[in-house]
């Protein structure tokens, strides 16, 4: 026993084992997802409170292993940001994204803007801008028609960096959206500085309305902060049509969730697509 107490420093503990063993298996897996086809995207309408049309979509990313099944963002999202595959795999999407929505340009003549997720590591990759100008060349997507969706939390951890970012973006005519707002430290006097078109609501704070009286209250102080900067308001995760009413009198703009529609394979959007054109 007392060899044994001198020891405990090495001890085995077969949970950790197993644990770090499935994240070697998960790291390796997804490192070699893009080459073999396992990554796609699918596509949420955004939709205008009143007129009820699809004005954009989200691009939302998935990974189907052959063994491992469907694994849903929350639970490789993290794991390519640790390894840094978030940027190989990043730079996919946007091209996905990018390619798909000019393919949609073929058949339609309405024009949407397809939003792509951008994490902070992604964000504070020295060859963005770089990389998004030759996505865009290659695709031959007219950049109005790409948005880029980027956390409060992403853009305040250097507001600084954030804003010429963000300003390179506006010249280059893409649009930027901040995500998951109301969950971050944002004061109206930073926001100022940044050229963005949209504020999206976090669905934390949608899914208490109507009934919850602070969700509702800082779902309407945010709708009214951004009108006054002149940003555009969605408000994510809407998934019942009380929430619609309440946003829709309460002048928000537009609204992403189940309550309309969940999000869908690329051809299924092309037919909701011709559908709304032909309307
Ligand atoms: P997010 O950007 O906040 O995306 C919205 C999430 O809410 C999506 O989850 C969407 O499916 C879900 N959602 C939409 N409407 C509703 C609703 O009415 N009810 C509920 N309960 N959920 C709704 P998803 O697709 O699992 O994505 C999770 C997160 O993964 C995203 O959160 C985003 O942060 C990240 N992500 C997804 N695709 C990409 C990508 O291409 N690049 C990067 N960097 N991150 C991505
Ligand atoms: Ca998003
Ligand atoms: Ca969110
Ligand atoms: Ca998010």
């Amino acid at each position: 026993a007392k060899e044994l107490g001198r020891n405990n420093f090495c001890y085995y503990s077969p949970e950790l084992n197993r644990h770090s063993t499935e994240r070697l298996i998960m790291e390796f897996a997804l490192s070699t997802a893009i080459q073999n086809a396992q990554l796609f995207l699918l596509y949420q309408p955004k939709v205008d409170l009143l007129t009820n049309r699809i004005t954009g979509m989200e691009a939302l990313l998935r990974w189907r292993h052959p063994t491992l099944g469907l694994i849903a963002p929350d639970k490789f999202i993290p794991l390519a940001e640790e390894t840094g595959l978030i940027i190989p795999i990043g730079y996919w999407a946007i091209r996905e994204a990018c390619a798909q929505n000019r393919k949609w340009q073929d058949y339609n003549t309405t024009r949407l803007r397809v939003a792509v997720n951008l994490s902070l590591r992604q964000l504070n990759d020295s060859s963005l801008i770089e990389n998004i100008r030759a996505i865009l060349d290659e695709t031959d997507l007219d950049p109005r028609y790409l948005e880029l969706e980027i956390t409060e939390t992403a853009v305040m951890s250097n507001p600084d960096k954030a804003s010429a970012l963000l300003n390179e973006l506006r010249a280059m005519n893409i649009s930027v959206a901040i995500d998951d707002f109301g969950t971050g430290y944002s004061s109206l006097a930073y926001l100022k500085q940044f050229p963005i078109r949209a504020v999206k609501i976090d669905r934390s704070f949608v899914q208490g309305i109507p009934a919850n009286h602070d969700d509702s209250a800082i779902t309407k102080a945010i709708i009214n902060l951004a009108h006054s900067l002149e940003c555009s308001v969605i408000a994510e995760g809407a998934e019942t049509q009380q929430q619609y009413d309440f946003l829709r009198d309460h002048d928000c703009d537009s609204v992403q969730g189940y309550y309309f529609s969940e999000p869908m394979s690329a051809d299924s959007f092309g037919d909701l697509l011709r559908t709304q054109t032909t309307l």
